[in-house]
């Protein structure tokens, strides 16, 4: 059964438009380069990265040949995935990947899924079962070093994260928890502590997936099968704003533009165990932009 998009708007709310009908199946992982001014994201089922350009629209995709979860930008050039088999190395020139770790070679049935950099440079990605288990991945971090670091056990989708922007405190979705979780955060060690939900996401809105931060420190997550993306405050777990998405899997979302002041919005197009379309979504899988008033932060690049 396909659920409509329910487009009655509240006051306040804004609609988000049609940016690229990129018709991904599973359009993911939206990030902005502030160096190179290109919004990468990826098609996770279709197994590439998309190195796009919104001034010309012109959409690169480079074929990673795995599954991947998410992209991050490397401060010596290229970038970083999180692919099915591991951590990842991108020359954005020669398209060449070199491998860098693979923290779950004894579990195939696991992919890399959402993760970003830390305000150290480290990069964290978590893991999730291609078959449907729950508490089956892990949340992990990679240090500038190359070393790998197994931070969280017993996560199901692990999704969304981002820090404050005091850099004292770690977001962090797993979905099926239907809440954003919040983490002390120690910026010299790179350890986590103290877990407990920040914000609970109510069951109509969807199940929340990406999420991003902006320069107010207010969260924006994209709702998995709920058609929008909001704007919540982690101090006191309240909604501020939201944004419809007439696609309703919405899945992750970043600041992009000169001035940081577009919000990107990826979707899809089939569920992540389904094979199901939706007609009544002809651009399903496309990416969205939203002005929504309010600028984000540059994302952090991988220090190694
Ligand atoms: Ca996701």
């Amino acid at each position: 059964m396909v659920v409509p998009v329910i487009c009655t708007l509240m006051p306040g709310e804004i609609t988000a438009e049609l940016f690229l009908d990129a018709r991904a199946t599973l359009g993911e992982g939206a990030l902005w380069d502030s160096k190179r001014h290109m919004l990468y994201w990826v098609d996770i089922i279709e197994k590439k990265l998309f190195d796009f350009d919104p001034s010309t629209k012109k959409n690169r995709a480079i074929d990673v040949g795995q599954f991947v979860g998410t992209v991050v930008p490397r401060k010596r050039g290229g970038v970083m995935l999180a692919l099915h088999h591991g951590f990842c190395a991108l020359d954005l020139e020669t398209e060449k990947l070199t491998p860098i770790a693979d923290p779950e070679k004894d579990l195939p049935d696991n992919r890399f899924n959402d993760g970003k950099c830390d305000p150290a440079g480290r990069f964290w990605a978590g893991t999730m079962s291609l078959v449907g288990k729950n508490n089956a991945g892990a949340l992990y971090r990679l240090d500038p070093d190359l070393t790998v670091h197994r931070m969280l056990d017993g996560a199901t989708t692990s999704n969304g994260i981002v820090w404050s922007l005091d850099s004292k405190t770690m977001y962090y979705i797993d979905t099926p928890t239907r809440r954003v979780d919040a983490f002390d955060y120690d910026i010299e060690t790179g350890d986590i502590k103290k877990r407990r939900p920040a914000i609970s996401i109510p069951e109509s809105g969807g199940n929340p997936d990406g999420m991003t931060i902006d320069a107010e420190g207010m969260l924006w997550v994209a709702h998995w099968g709920g058609g929008r993306v909001t704007r919540w405050n982690p101090r006191d777990g309240k909604p501020l704003q939201t944004v419809r998405v007439p696609v309703s899997r919405t899945t992750s979302c970043a600041f992009g533009g000169e001035k940081l002041d577009q919000l990107f919005i990826t979707t899809a197009q089939i569920g992540r165990f389904s094979q199901t379309p939706l007609p009544d979504e002809p651009h399903a899988g496309g990416v969205f932009v939203a002005e929504v008033g309010t600028r984000g932060v540059p994302a952090f690049e991988f220090a190694g």
